[in-house]
C-alpha cells in the first residue's frame, strides 16, 4: 500500500468543466444507469467521468465503497481526511482496511501546519466555533485536495435526510466544475448492512461499542440503541452536519458518511 502525503499543495481549480456541458454529463450517465446497481455506477464513474476519487472517512459504513472501489481497480485515489482529531481506532481501521483491500494510492489529507497554527493553535477550536474548525480541517484540505479531479464519489443516501430524498447517481457539483457521484444513493441501511456481511469486511470497532456515526473524536459520542444514528454528533449543539458538501457555490452542512 502507498500513501500521499496531500494536504500542502496551494489551492486550485479543478478539471472544470463548462456548467452546460457537466449538467448535460450528469443527465446523460443518470439516463443511462437510472436502473444499474451501486457497483455498476461505481464502474461508470471511474471509467466515464474521468479523473475522479472516493472520499473517505473510514467510518461505520464506509468499507462498502471501499471495498467496491477496490475490486474495480485497486489505485483508485482515495482521500481519507485527518482531521488530526480522529479517534486512534479510526487511524488504526484506515491503515488495516487498506491494506485488506490491497488500496494502493490512498492519500491522507490534512489542513496545513501554516493554517493549524494560525487559526487553531491549542487544538481547543472545536469547542467554540465548529464550523471554523470543520473548514479548517475538513472542507479547505478537501478543496485543495480535489483540485484536478472531475468528480468524486461520496457515500450519500437517499434515506438519510429530506434534502437527499431526490439524490441523483450523478450530480453536478455547483461552483466547481465537477461531478459527485452517489453510488448509494437508493440503498437502505439494510443493504448496508448486507453488503457488509456478505462480503465479510471488517467493521469499524467503534460501531460495536455504541458509535453509529463516527467523526471527530471530541464531537462524537455513542447513542443509545434505536437512537438515531446522527443523535452522538456534536450533541448538545445545533450543528448537525461536517459542510463537505457544495450547493450554488457554498459549502452545505452534510453528513460524513462518505
Ligand atoms: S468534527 Fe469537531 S473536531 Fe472535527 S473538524 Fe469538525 S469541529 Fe473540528
Amino acid at each position: 500500500m502507498t500513501l500521499h502525503l496531500a494536504g500542502n499543495t496551494p489551492a486550485g481549480g479543478s478539471a472544470g468543466a463548462a456548467p452546460a456541458a457537466l449538467a448535460e454529463q450528469a443527465a446523460a450517465l443518470n439516463a443511462r444507469w437510472r436502473h444499474h446497481s451501486a457497483t455498476d455506477v461505481m464502474h461508470a464513474a471511474l471509467a466515464e467521468v474521468g479523473k475522479v476519487a472516493l472520499v473517505s472517512s473510514f467510518g461505520a459504513e464506509s468499507v462498502v465503497l471501499l471495498h467496491m472501489a477496490a475490486v474495480i481497480d485497486r489505485a483508485t485515489p482515495v482521500l481519507f481526511i485527518d482531521t488530526e482529531m480522529l479517534f486512534t481506532e479510526t487511524l488504526v481501521y484506515q491503515t488495516e482496511v487498506s491494506e485488506r483491500l490491497g488500496l494502493t494510492n490512498v492519500r491522507i489529507i490534512r489542513a496545513t501546519p501554516g493554517d493549524i497554527a494560525r487559526t487553531d493553535p491549542d487544538g481547543t477550536l472545536h469547542r467554540h466555533d465548529p464550523d471554523a474548525c470543520c473548514a479548517l480541517r475538513k472542507t479547505r484540505p478537501l478543496l485543495r485536495a480535489l483540485a484536478g479531479f472531475d468528480g468524486w464519489i461520496t457515500g450519500r443516501k437517499r434515506f438519510q435526510s429530506g434534502t437527499r430524498a431526490t439524490l441523483d447517481f450523478f450530480e453536478v457539483e455547483e461552483g466547481t466544475g465537477r461531478l459527485k457521484i452517489n453510488p448509494l444513493a437508493h440503498w437502505a441501511p439494510e443493504d448496508v448492512q448486507t453488503y457488509i456481511e456478505e462480503n465479510r469486511l471488517p467493521r469499524h470497532p467503534l460501531v460495536s461499542r455504541g458509535y453509529p456515526s463516527i467523526g471527530c473524536a471530541p464531537c462524537t459520542a455513542p447513542v443509545a440503541p434505536g437512537d438515531d444514528p446522527r443523535a452522538g454528533r456534536w450533541r448538545g449543539r445545533e450543528k448537525t452536519e461536517c459542510g463537505i458538501h457544495m450547493v450554488n457555490g457554498k459549502f452545505m452542512r452534510i453528513g460524513e458518511n462518505q
